[in-house]
């Protein structure tokens, strides 16, 4: 065996959709090619010693924001023990701001942005000369026809066990300048017809549960539909058998077409993740982010009353001009629109992307390691930050965590963001954890809060989400969502 491909996922559940492409990607060195998986927390000298069983020439590391501090450790481990091995990095992490990276100093060669046709040739050249005589690498972008589609390389056990990322197009026509995506100016599609046959030889081996990638699911309306209609007709066919998909969508663009599409879906068959980041139009001029509020909240409403969607909307705090009064604002507007989920993101500053040119105007002060976590800015200094940074922490484990469905509104009452910073920092004060907080621990501390605040008939309310009675969770509906979507559903 000649060439490992490697990264380490954020969970094992997590299949890389990268290292699949390059491995479909290798031509004629696919029979010498292997991948090889960690997840993020294994033993540095473990995965050394894993990756030294497949005696390669030449490992390929795919470097990402959650996973560049251990690679980084794991490459200098390696190259220490057997620098004879070629190691290329490719990933965004590594596709900008390269040469003030350690990594990148520790390896042999980088590929930049996409890595299907670069790192194979690259790996030619390394085994058969001539060397190449650069280090870094601009990945050629080659038309998507020309990229071989990755989803036979999933295993048995994958599309058992594990999530199935897939792409129907590449790249973004957006700016949002904390984005990596804003650079790409356009979006790529596959074929949709070759896509679909994918599709269709995935759901045959049994998958189920598809996590579209796409940065933006509808913008050909067309296409959205085609795929909607695949699933659709999966789950005519066989209703015990259900389907379970993720999309990615910009809120202010649903035609009635899609919508129509959509309503079809029954309930635990479809997610949808979607964009607000901020409802304030003066923070959304900064980072050049184009959204229609009006038509962005009247979708969630659509989406949220008239169909089955499992719905996760985001937003972002720490951007610049937004205090943090003009963030409760939409978090309040937001939470009354009546999401499942609201994924309370704090900025991180990407490598490469535009954000960072409003650093000095705005104060912006981020955490020089990984994830680049913004400390402060111009509106919000780092006490308030921390306190936000512990609001999204609590946030995810009572609101979003599905286990307190029926708690939370009687927490946020008619000032959701003041109610729940209020309970966030007395639960900080309570605990001095964020963390390692077990769910007994927590359904009792919630409980306590609450009687402080004088709401009555604690326990029953505790009660109605499974807590302090003996079955501690309501019965999962039978389908094919994963476990807390499922939970929401059941509430
Ligand atoms: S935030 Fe979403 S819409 Fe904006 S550039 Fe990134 S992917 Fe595109």
């Amino acid at each position: 065996m000649t060439i490992l491909l490697s990264t380490l996922n954020a969970r094992y559940t997590h299949a890389s959709l990268g290292l699949r492409y390059l491995l479909a990607n290798m031509g004629e060195l696919k029979n010498e090619t292997r991948i090889q998986e960690f997840v993020i927390g294994a033993k540095t000298t473990e995965m050394v010693e894993r990756i030294l069983a497949y005696a390669p020439k030449i490992v390929g590391f795919g470097v990402y924001i959650w996973n560049v501090e251990e690679t980084t450790k794991l490459v200098a481990t390696l190259k220490r023990v057997a620098p004879h091995i070629v190691i290329m990095l490719g990933g965004p992490e590594v596709s900008h701001e390269t040469n003030e990276q350690q990594i990148v100093q520790l390896a042999d060669y980088v590929v930049t942005g996409w890595g299907d046709v670069t790192f194979p040739k690259l790996c030619g050249e390394i085994l058969r000369g001539p060397k190449p005589l650069m280090k870094i690498h601009a990945g050629v972008q080659p038309p998507m026809a020309d990229i071989a589609l990755p989803y036979s390389i999933y295993s048995d056990d994958d599309i058992a066990h594990r999530t199935l990322y897939v792409e129907a197009s590449r790249g973004c026509p957006f700016k949002c300048e904390f984005c990596l995506s804003a650079l790409d100016k356009t979006a790529w599609p596959f074929n949709i017809d070759t896509f679909l046959a994918e599709m269709e030889a995935l759901h045959a081996r049994g998958a189920r549960v598809f996590k579209f990638v796409d940065r933006t699911f509808n913008l050909n309306i067309k296409t959205s539909l085609k795929i909607m209609q695949f699933f659709l007709d999966k789950l005519a066919a066989d209703p015990e058998d259900p389907v379970y998909v993720h999309f990615e969508l910009v809120p202010d663009h649903l035609p009635d077409a899609l919508k129509e599409g959509i309503a079809k879906f029954p309930p635990g068959a479809l997610q949808f993740e979607i964009g607000i980041q901020s409802f304030n139009p003066t923070v959304q001029a900064n980072i050049s982010r184009k959204q229609d509020n009006d038509k962005a909240a009247a979708n969630i409403r659509w989406l949220c009353e008239h169909s089955h969607v499992h719905m996760h909307v985001d937003l972002i705090a720490g951007l610049p001009g937004e205090t943090v009064e003009s963030f409760a604002e939409g978090f309040d507007k937001l939470w009354a629109l009546g999401p499942h989920e609201i994924q309370f993101g704090i900025l991180k500053r990407l490598r490469g992307t535009p954000i960072i040119r409003h650093t000095e105007a705005f104060g912006l002060v981020f955490d020089p390691h990984p994830p680049y976590t913004i400390l402060a800015n111009r509106d919000i200094d780092f006490l308030t930050m921390q306190r936000l940074v512990r609001f999204a922490r609590y946030w995810d484990l009572v609101a979003n965590s599905g286990r307190f469905t029926h708690v939370t509104p009687v927490l946020l009452g008619t000032s959701p963001f003041a109610n729940f910073m209020a309970f966030a920092d007395w639960l900080y004060a309570n605990t001095d954890a964020t963390h390692r907080i077990a769910l007994d621990r927590l359904a009792a501390l919630t409980g306590k809060y609450l009687r402080l605040q004088g709401v009555e008939d604690v326990d029953g309310l505790l009660a109605s989400d499974g807590h302090g009675v003996k079955q501690k969770t309501a019965p999962v509906p039978s389908v094919a969502a994963p476990q807390r979507q499922a939970r929401h559903l059941a509430a």
